[in-house]
């Protein structure tokens, strides 16, 4: 019986979208994947487990529709003609398997489609650069431009059709579709029928719809996905103009997605915005439609969701990265099986598989982008295949995971921990920096779990030796003791230790997460690291009212982050925040007399006085243990994982503990002459 109180029950009423009903209102909106037309395979198993976890529409990526707009390199969908049938019809039967309906969001990217594998002229609504710094400009569309257009998103249409999906797209948002940029006066110059007045440049977007509506016409549903707020002011898209729109289109489509800004709003972190930070953009906008609207708001909490159905701000409760990190979110709250919720910590490693062009993975959810080649699956793992005891050390990321997924592939499993009482590694200790508050998750959902696993013990306090390893009785141990910050400068930009001089304040990230505060009042952090943890720091110094810069030989600051799409944002944040920014420039050498910077192209110097120097350079993983277990040549066999293996991203750890569990009594995986998953083949021409 479902221990779900009544409140809930809304969730899961079905809501009728043109010919089609969706068994609830839990609607997965097409999110890009690092998959897309290239790992076909695992992108149709990816979304079939999502249908098997209850959601009611499960959608694609954007996927082009004319062969003449191209996003190479990117791993985005493609249905350009009836060669690409065949990985949409696989991913609709796989959606279909579970009772979920399924989706296809198609797009013509114009201004922001290199083209570099076509070499065909971009074209867009006015003749600008592409998006980037590729030097490629798009040409403007022509009348006969505007005409084929329609033709091909007819023809994209069909073939949607013919693929069986329930569902279609016309896409107008992120900034990403010409739709979008016809519609908006920041990139719609044009003087004909289709610019100037909201009519002629929302001519497009209503002819396209309409096209759409006739060919999909009792056989599938027509959504419209809309950015409802560019964020630009009166330069673009605005409450005002959308209010108007939908007085003139707001019963066309038989569904709204409403969304907001740039895809760095849509899918902004939560450094950066809590859940349902879009609520104020879109609250409002449903009652210009008697149509049902969907929006997303990285919605964890079923509590939030509700509200957004009882106040008319939403009727279906879109999601992407919460889908990720949970394909089973919908039967869970169905259920009432609160603890099992995998909360998305919104960091957006996911995010970054796009921007990798690698198969999609998650921080929270380490089965994700495996389903198919792996054989992995969020809820299920295969049963032990031997009585073996394991004893997992360290109880971080990789530990937490190890041990949990041991444990429910039911081996007996002892999980020690050196810390007398908190559990999670770096991340409880990185979950305390300004903006990380909900990176805990990633213990709460793992801590919750073990509790209920009664052959799982967790031995707090147990700072294990090597003698006791040998010592106790176990058949295997995974050595997931973490990793510690360097302290002698070496990183990506020097190879060899830096002359330090005593007398200058060292200190480390593991210093400062453990408390440690500089003595001094101006503070260098260099960041060789280039993700956020150099950033971060400058947040928690400054805050502390420290003087503080950080230097980096990038030319950006937190240079990785463009995959996360927050680096404009922690360079704005650390500008507002007082903290100077010193780019492209590498540390040489440092003493109580100051830190000797080079710049990263010339030759040319440059001293900066500090207090102190914090080093975000590289870090060494804690392998002692297992060194010492295999130097002895007896004992249970040992392996390290996590960041004691190679130090890495939370998400990393995670996968690798959980990879572990997966692997342990499995001979073909231990084989390192063989693949241990399958792959997908560019399959070569028949003529
Ligand atoms: P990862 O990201 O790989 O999971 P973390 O650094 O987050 O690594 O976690 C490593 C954990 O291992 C820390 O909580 C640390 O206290 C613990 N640890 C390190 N050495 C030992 C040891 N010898 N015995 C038990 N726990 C240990
Ligand atoms: Fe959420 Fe991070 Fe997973 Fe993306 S990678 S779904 S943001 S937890």
């Amino acid at each position: 019986m479902s221990s779900r109180p009544a409140r809930y029950d809304v969730l899961f009423e079905p809501v009728q979208l043109g010919p089609v009903s969706a068994r609830n209102r839990f609607f997965q909106v097409p999110h890009c994947n690092g998959m897309g037309h290239l790992r076909p395979a695992g992108l149709a198993e990816m979304r079939g487990v999502k249908a098997e976890g209850g959601w009611a529409v499960v959608c694609t990526e954007e996927g082009a529709f004319h062969w003449s707009n191209d996003l190479a390199p990117f791993a985005e969908g493609r249905l350009v003609d009836d060669d690409d049938l065949p990985m949409h019809e696989l991913t609709v039967e796989r959606v279909h398997a579970h009772g979920a309906l399924a989706g296809c969001e198609l797009v013509h990217s114009g201004r922001t489609a290199a083209n570099l594998e076509v070499r065909e002229a971009p074209m867009a609504a006015t003749a600008v650069p592409v998006e980037g710094v590729h030097p490629v400009q798009a040409r403007a569309m022509t009348l006969g431009d505007i005409a084929d257009l329609r033709r091909w998103h007819r023809q994209g249409v069909q073939r949607a059709l013919k693929a069986g999906y329930d569902l279609v797209y016309v896409y107008a948002g992120h900034a990403l579709s010409t739709i979008q940029t016809f519609l908006s006066r920041r990139f719609n110059t044009r003087t004909d029928e289709y610019g100037g007045s909201l009519e002629n440049r929302a001519r497009l977007l209503r002819e396209v719809l309409e096209d759409t509506l006739e060919l999909a016409e009792g056989r599938a549903a027509v959504a419209c996905r809309i950015c409802v707020d560019e964020l630009v002011g009166a330069d673009g898209l605005e409450r005002a103009e959308i209010e108007e729109l939908l007085g003139r289109l707001g019963e066309l489509p038989d569904v709204w997605d409403f969304m907001v800004g740039d895809w760095d709003f849509d899918s902004l972190t939560a450094r950066f915005g809590d859940e349902c930070y879009q609520e104020p953009y879109v609250r409002g906008l449903k009652a210009l439609t008697s149509k049902p609207v969907v929006g997303v708001g990285r919605f964890t909490s079923a509590d939030t969701m509700v509200r957004m159905i009882r106040e008319g701000v939403l009727d279906m409760i879109g999601s992407a990265r919460p889908s990720i990190a949970d394909p089973f979110l919908p039967n869970k709250i169905r259920e009432g099986r609160w603890e099992d919720i995998r909360e998305c910590i919104g960091c957006n490693i996911c995010v970054a598989s796009d921007w990798t062009i690698s198969s999609l993975r998650c921080t929270q959810n380490p089965t994700v982008g495996e389903e198919w080649r792996r054989g992995w699956h969020p809820e299920r793992i295969r049963a032990k295949q031997s009585n073996a005891k394991v004893l997992v050390v360290g109880a971080g990321p990789a530990g937490l995971e190890a041990a949990m997924s041991l444990g429910r592939r039911g081996y007996d499993v002892v999980l020690a921990e050196a810390a007398p009482r908190e559990l999670g590694g770096r991340v409880t200790l990185e979950a305390r920096l300004p903006g990380l508050a909900a990176w805990i998750r990633v213990l709460d959902y793992r801590l919750a779990q073990l509790r209920r696993l009664r052959n799982v013990e967790i031995a707090r306090g147990s700072s294990v030796t090597t003698e006791e390893v040998l010592r106790f009785d176990f058949d295997h141990v995974a050595v997931a003791t973490g990793a510690r910050w360097r302290t002698d400068g070496v990183g990506r930009a020097s190879l060899h230790p830096l002359p330090i001089a005593d007398g200058l304040d060292v200190l480390t990230p593991d210093d400062l997460l453990r408390g440690a505060l500089p003595a001094g009042e101006q503070i260098v952090i260099y960041d060789d690291d280039h993700y956020y943890m150099g950033g971060v720091l400058a947040e928690l110094l400054a805050g502390k009212k420290k003087q503080v810069t950080i230097v980096t030989p990038e030319p950006l600051v937190s240079a990785w982050t463009t995959n996360t799409m927050e680096q404009r944002r922690i360079h704005a944040r650390l500008a507002q925040a007082g903290i100077t920014i010193t780019l492209a420039h590498v540390l040489r050498a440092a003493g109580p007399d100051g830190i000797r910077l080079q710049c990263a192209y010339t030759e040319h110097e440059a001293s900066v006085a500090a207090d102190c120097l914090v080093l975000v350079t590289a870090r060494l993983p804690n392998d002692e243990l297992l060194t010492e277990i295999t130097a002895a040549g007896r004992g249970p066999t040992a392996k390290a994982i996590g960041d004691a293996l190679a130090p890495g991203t939370i998400a990393n750890a995670v996968w690798d503990g959980h990879r572990y569990a997966q692997e342990l009594d499995d001979p073909v995986a231990q084989d390192r002459d063989q693949v241990p998953f399958r792959r997908e083949i560019i399959a070569l021409p028949r003529d």
